[in-house]
Formats: C-alpha cells, structure tokens, sequence
C-alpha cells in the first residue's frame, strides 16, 4: 500500500504538478463488486540533494513528511527538518521512559480527594511522576502525551496499577482504609486484556474491586466506543468504579453515560478554577452537576484552588473536590501526615479498626 516516484531533475513545482496528477488519477471512486470506494491518499515528498544524497535517506525523509500529510490531513507534505528533529526527540523519550520503567524510576504522588460536605476523606487519585536521576522529578504532561502513541503506555499503566494495589495494601494493613484511582489511556480500554489482568492484581493483594477507581476520559471512552465499552462493561461487571475524568472537555453523548457503568464525573478544573471569575463557568458546573446527579452519577469537581470555589460548590450541591487549596499531590508518607492532621477524615481515625476484607476469589470468578 505504499509506493515511491522518483521525479528526476525537477522543481518542487513540477513535484506538485505530479501530485495533482496522481491524485487525479486516484479521486475518483473505484467501482468493487457494485460498491463505491473513495481511497485516501498520502504523499510524502523529499528533494535531492536538501533532504539527502542517497536513495535510503531520502526515502526515510520522504516516509517521515507522508506520516506529517497524514497527520495534518493535508493531502501532501514536504519534509521539514525541524518536524523530523521533534519526531526523534520523541522517539528518544519513549527509549528513555522504558528503562526508566525498568530502573523503576517511575513513582507515584497521591492526592486525597473530600467531602465537599463533611470534609472526609472518600479516597487518593494515583499521579504519575518520573524521578529522573538527572532531570530530577518530570511531570506527566511531559512524557504521558507521547507515551499514550506508542505501546509504552501499557507498560506505565501496569507498573501504575501494580503500586497503587501494592500501597493499597500497606495502607489497609495499617488500617486505613482509602478507595485508589488510577488514570487509564484509550489503550488500556481497548485492550481485551485488561480486565483479566486486574483481576489477577486485586485478588495478589487481596484488594476488593470496589476499592480500586478508574479514571478514564471522556475523549479516550468516546472516540470508539464500541471497542472501550466491551472492557468497561467487564470492568463495571467486576464491582470496580469508574469515573470519566475531565468532564467537560470532550464530547460524551448523554446516552453513552447512561448505559455505561459509569460512577462519577469529574469536572474539569478549568471550569472549576474558572467559575468564581465567570458567570459562564458558573453556569456550566451548575448543568453538569445538575446533569450528574439526574443520571444517578456523584460529581467530584477537579482544580479547587480556593476557599470560594469550595463555598459555592457546597451551595451547587456538588459531591467531592480535589484541589491545591485542599492537598497538593504528595509522595504516600507525606500523605500519611495530612492524613493524620485530619482527624475528621475517616482514613486517619479508622486506624484502630481492622480493614475488613472481602474474599478476593469473587473478583476472579466475575472477570
Ligand atoms: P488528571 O488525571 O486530570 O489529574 C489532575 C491534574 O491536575 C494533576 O496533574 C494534578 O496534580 C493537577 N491538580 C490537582 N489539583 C490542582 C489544582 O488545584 N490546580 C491545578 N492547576 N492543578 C491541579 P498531573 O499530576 O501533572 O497530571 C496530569 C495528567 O497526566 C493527569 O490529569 C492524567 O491525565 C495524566 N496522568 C497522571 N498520572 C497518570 C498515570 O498514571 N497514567 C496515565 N495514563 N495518565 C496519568
Ligand atoms: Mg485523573
Ligand atoms: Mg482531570
């Protein structure tokens, strides 16, 4: 499905003029047995001698700039350097992040998330960081976006869920007892796989289903749905909770929500952190809690940051927040000490009383 043309002693004109040509003749619809199918196309276009001196370098650059046609849905590209130098860029960072996985330089900070009512603590979001021995501590906006591309992600995303049950487990034993929630990718959720392998997580560390929380976002649920909601429903069918983080950013039909096992949604902070400045952002997080709540969803509402935005989310009826104004994300002994120092908050007085355990065999048999 690929081919190469060789325009020999020819301006980047007379390139185009060729493209035109081939596209021409690739436009119309190809007749099949009855059917009409339309074929896209891609071009990739590199120049002797700018782009390089031999047949394998210029093919390289021409393969590089059709993946930028493609990309940007242009029909067309001629490569450009400086895109090329970003692809490598990104390249060496997914060569990077796997040994950093394998030197298990990836760590996990926690941030609880409260009662918007009461106060308590209902559970700690699970945050990614990188401890570089160089760099020092990277932030997931960093490597996340470009290991979402690649299979890498799975990687992350088991070396994620394996802690977060592992500290689950040191938490319950010290009798607190804090629900976890995990950030998953569209990749997990495609994956046939995945319930399977959570399954066999809970029942290692003995951890019941429900008290491990997916967060998955609108966007990577939405964009096929019917390859993520087969593993949402076993998930949803295993007793796990679900939550579609940064609501409101994607476009999630109402109807998914309701047939989906859905738990909760979390409002994206820059409605949050917006909403005291504007009426709009007002509005908008009343209609998603009032939209929540009608569904049966509880709401937790992301990026609070002061002490009004939490006021006026008690009086909108909103359940949980989370938020620098509330907690920063801490490494788990850090978070052990805010805990402690909130005696109202039921992981820290719960101490005395033994966690109690649900047989794990249950998850096994319902995945
Ligand atoms: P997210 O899941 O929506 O997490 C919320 C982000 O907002 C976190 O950023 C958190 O530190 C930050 N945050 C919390 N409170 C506030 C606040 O009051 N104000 C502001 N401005 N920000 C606040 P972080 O840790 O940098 O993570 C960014 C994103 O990276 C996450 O967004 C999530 O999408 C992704 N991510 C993090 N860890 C993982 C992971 O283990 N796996 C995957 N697949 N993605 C992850
Ligand atoms: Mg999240
Ligand atoms: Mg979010």
């Amino acid at each position: 499905d690929e081919f190469a043309v060789l325009v020999p002693e020819a301006s980047r004109a007379q390139a185009l003029e060729v493209i035109n040509r081939v596209r021409g003749a690739i436009d119309p619809p190809f007749q099949l047995e009855g059917l009409a199918l339309h074929m896209e196309l891609s071009i990739g276009i590199a120049c002797y001698p700018r782009d390089g001196l031999d047949a394998d370098s210029l093919l390289r650059c021409a393969d590089t700039a059709m993946y930028v046609a493609k990309d940007t849905k242009l029909g067309h590209a001629f490569y450009d350097a400086s895109v090329d130098t970003r692809a490598s860029k990104r390249l060496a960072l997914i060569g990077e992040l796997r040994r950093a996985i394998d030197e298990h330089e990836l760590v996990l900070h926690w941030q609880p998330k409260l009662a918007v009512r009461g106060g308590h603590v209902l559970g700690v979001e699970a945050l990614v960081r990188w401890q570089d021995p160089e760099r020092g501590l990277v932030m997931p906006d960093e490597f996340i976006p470009a290991a979402r591309e690649t299979s890498i992600i799975k990687a992350v995303t088991q070396m994620v869920l394996e802690e977060a049950a592992r500290q689950w487990r040191a938490w319950a034993d010290e009798g607190r007892n804090l629900p976890v929630a995990v950030n998953l990718s569209m990749r997990d959720l495609v994956d046939p796989g995945l319930p399977g392998e959570i399954a066999m997580l809970l029942s290692r560390w003995r951890m019941p289903a429900a008290m491990l929380k997916l967060e998955v976002t609108e966007t990577s649920i939405f964009s096929d749905p019917h390859r993520t909601e087969d593993v949402l429903e076993r998930l949803g069918a295993m007793g796990l909770r679900l939550s579609v983080d940064d609501f409101g950013t994607g476009c999630s039909s109402l109807a998914s929500l309701k047939r989906l096992p859905i738990d909760e949604i979390k409002i994206d902070g820059s409605f949050v952190s917006a909403m005291s400045a504007r009426d709009e952002d007002e509005i908008i997080v009343r209609s998603m809690i009032e939209l929540a709540h009608s569904l049966g969803l509880s709401v937790v509402a992301e990026g609070v940051e002061k002490r009004a935005v939490i006021e006026r989310l008690a009086e909108l009826g909103c359940d949980v927040a989370q938020g620098y104004y509330l907690c920063r994300p801490v490494p788990s002994e850090e978070l052990a000490i805010w805990l402690d120092q909130h005696p109202d908050s039921g992981a820290a007085v719960a101490r005395k009383r033994k966690f109690r355990e649900e047989p794990a065999r249950e998850n096994l048999a319902s995945a």
